[in-house]
């Protein structure tokens, strides 16, 4: 491999500061651009969006399920190869940095953003962060984990500071990205908003002491698009490279121009190239920073084999990466509710309804949009799969989509929408309630409509979907609602229908995914990464909390996040974390302790299906004076596959996140712990204790 120092002592200054500023793509793929250094054979740097898939300008790539959907599989393994499918689609698009994955905890269940994210729980985001990164950087990619840190919502975005105490910065929001730079990410992104009020661009002991110092992050971090707030407090908090570098705007540059909020001014960008060197000159910024920024960009480039001309081949669109989409959209749909309705016979009348039911729902708005070879909407999966016959009804007027770009008129996203591909005449929901009288099953899909930029204004379904439901409902008792969402929905009508499906935003399998799961060709072995509960109760219904007040968004509601939360308070929670039902039955045997860190539990499958359960492990802490600690934490899952009547031992490692509490320094009290292990939060099978 270079040496890198021996590299950087041959750059000009001129050649370092364009390693670490943004320039324009000359190919116009690419989200970010560095431009490299011809003269010593150091090739450009392209950088790409996001999450979902591969979003290069004017191109398409496999669409992903939405990572919630990933994470909603309890299965890191699948995140892996999801991440690597990505990242070889992203070296057939000739582009060298990922920027994914997302990892925010979900907060708030509003939060716009939410789909791009993993879980609520932190040992659940750790997890799946671990493996995408993992999984990106095994093909030669540079993963860009993102946002770093506490960019839980989208309202406010560039400006919201998250007033957030040490204890639950280390014990909730902070550990999906040590994850990530245990996993050796070579990037990390920095949020837009302040926390304890000090924008994450400029923010010196999140960014050296911690990341850096701490954690012995190697790799550099970018700024989040236009989210550089200044050059020498940026450049000595420890920010390494700038993104996007070129300033966007209105055409005309004298045209008053209002950013909407959640949009950063694309007018300031430039703050590292010529500012930086005179902040060098003058001494405010020390000239060896720059060094380390360039030494930092190179090493990466080094590691994934930029530098020596490794050949990294590429692969888009391939059968496997299908079938991959497919696979992940299939594991990570969760059964909610099934009166036995499902799975549906092969031969049975179907009325398919939904305002959307002709369009695959590929993902929520913003950064991560990405346009796909072919999809399969709901319409198109289930009349390939069925037997008997299916008639589809739209039933109500389409659900708008939302998207960040649509408040920027001077850019171009760079992708087709997904708009509705469904039949011209109007929708009517009298046609849709006839065809459900008449069918055996009637299967209502229904979406909400989220995007980066903008947090939802409620959980209610968005339009008259909550009327089409319980009109459906009520014409057809054997009703089916497919819920398409980036996050909790509430379910109103939830008693009156026979069997609800959460399916997130499956990306372009949707429908052939979909049919997979109803038909039972698969088990729903999707479970939930986020507590489902009535808006009102979940601790971020304060304003102090969400959106905050002042520009503040106080995070005095500490670890008491997600189930844990419930946990404490008397509020229900509708679908508790971990959730899921399965076709097939799952019998628990009594779980022993193999050492003081892991468990095993013998599953058996009573059912007459194969089926694929997820076993989960919390463990409750023991008490100590003083110290306000959950209930109990997740501490890891083990998914397993079984045939009628076939059982397996399976073996629980319990993350020591969850038995660890941060004061100062991480604790693990010594006593008992209880370690629950099943099915869900709320469905425990089996306990045994651990000695520490
Ligand atoms: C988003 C990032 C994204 C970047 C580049 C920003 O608006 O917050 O997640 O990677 O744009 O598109």
């Amino acid at each position: 491999m270079a040496d890198i120092d021996a590299l950087v002592a041959e750059l000009t200054r001129t050649e370092k500061l364009a390693l670490v500023r943004g320039a324009e793509d000359p190919e116009g793929t690419a989200t970010g651009y560095l431009p490299g250094v011809p003269r010593l054979d150091i090739p450009p740097l392209r950088l790409v969006d996001g999450p979902l898939g591969i979003r290069a300008e004017g191109e398409r790539s496999t669409a992903f399920p939405a990572t919630l959907a990933a994470a909603a599989t309890f299965d890191p393994d699948l995140a892996r190869e999801q991440g690597a499918a990505m990242a070889r689609e992203a070296r057939a698009h000739d582009q060298d940095a990922l920027l994914a994955p997302g990892v925010n905890v979900l907060r708030v269940p509003h939060c716009g953003r939410n789909f791009e994210y993993l879980s609520e729980d932190p040992v659940l985001a750790s997890d799946c962060s671990r493996a995408l990164v993992a999984g990106i950087e095994s093909e030669d990619v540079i993963a860009t984990v993102k946002h770093f840190v506490a960019n839980n919502q989208e309202t406010g975005r560039t400006t919201v500071s998250a007033d957030v105490h040490e204890r639950t910065l280390r014990e909730l929001y902070l550990p999906p990205f040590r994850a990530a730079v245990e996993a050796g990410v070579g990037s990390v992104m920095t949020a837009y908003n302040r926390v304890n009020g000090t924008h994450m661009s400029d923010h010196e002991s999140l960014l050296s002491d911690v990341l850096k110092d701490e954690w012995g992050f190697a790799g550099y971090v970018v700024s989040d698009w236009y989210g550089l707030e200044s050059t020498v407090g940026a450049a000595n908090a420890g920010l390494d490279v700038e993104m996007p570098g070129v300033p966007s705007g209105p055409d005309d540059p004298d045209e008053e121009f209002e950013w909407p909020d959640g949009i950063p001014d694309g007018t300031r960008a430039g703050l590292f190239g010529e500012p930086l060197a005179a902040a060098i000159d003058d001494g405010s910024v020390p000239a060896d920073r720059l060094d380390d920024m360039v030494a930092r960009v190179l090493g990466q480039m080094a590691r994934i084999g930029l530098l020596d001309g490794r050949d990294r081949p590429g692969e888009l669109d391939s059968e496997r990466h299908r079938d991959l989409a497919r696979d992940v959209a299939a594991r990570g749909t969760v059964l909610l509710e099934n009166d036995g309705v499902l799975p549906l016979s092969d031969d049975a009348d179907v009325a398919l309804v939904g305002p959307h039911v002709h369009d695959a729902k590929l993902g929520g708005g913003g950064s991560s949009e990405t346009t796909p070879f072919h999809s399969v909407s709901p319409v198109d999966g289930l009349t390939d799969r069925a037997g008997g016959p299916v008639t589809s009804a739209r039933g109500i007027p389409e659900i708008e989509n939302v998207s960040l770009f649509d408040l920027l008129p001077f850019v171009d996203s760079g992708h087709e929408t997904d708009d509705s591909d469904g039949p011209d005449e109007e929708p009517s929901l009298d046609a849709a309630v006839a065809a459900a009288e008449d069918a055996d099953v009637a299967i209502v899909c229904v979406r909400d409509a989220t995007t980066e930029a903008r947090d939802r204004d409620s959980l209610a379904l968005p339009g008259r979907q909550d009327k089409l439901v319980e009109a459906v409902a009520a014409a057809n008792d054997r009703t089916v609602v497919v819920l398409r969402t980036g996050g909790p929905v509430e379910t109103p009508w939830r008693d009156d229908v026979a069997a609800v499906v959460e399916q997130w935003y499956p990306g372009q399998a949707d429908g052939a995914a979909l049919a997979d799961v109803l038909y039972g060709d698969r088990d729903p072995s999707g479970r939930l990464p986020v507590t489902f509960a009535p808006e009102e109760s979940y601790p971020t219904s304060d304003e102090r909390r969400f959106p905050g007040v002042d520009d503040v968004a106080h995070y005095d509601e500490g670890v008491f996040v997600g189930y844990r939360h419930f946990d404490a308070s008397d509020d229900e929670p509708t679908y508790p974390f971990g959730h899921g039902h399965s076709y097939t039955t799952f019998e628990y045997g009594a779980a022993t302790a193999v050492s003081d860190a892991t468990v095993e539990v013998t599953v058996e499958n009573v059912g007459d299906r194969a089926g694929r359960d997820v076993v989960q492990a919390y463990v409750r802490p023991p008490a100590v004076e003083g110290i306000d600690r959950p209930v109990r934490e997740f501490a890891g899952a083990q998914p397993v596959a079984l045939d009628p009547g076939e059982s397996r031992t399976v073996t629980l490692a319990l993350d020591e996140l969850a038995l660890s509490r941060y004061q100062d320094d991480w604790t693990v009290d010594s006593g008992r712990y209880t370690v629950e292990v099943g099915r869900s939060v709320a469905d425990v099978r089996t306990t045994v204790t651990i000695e520490r």
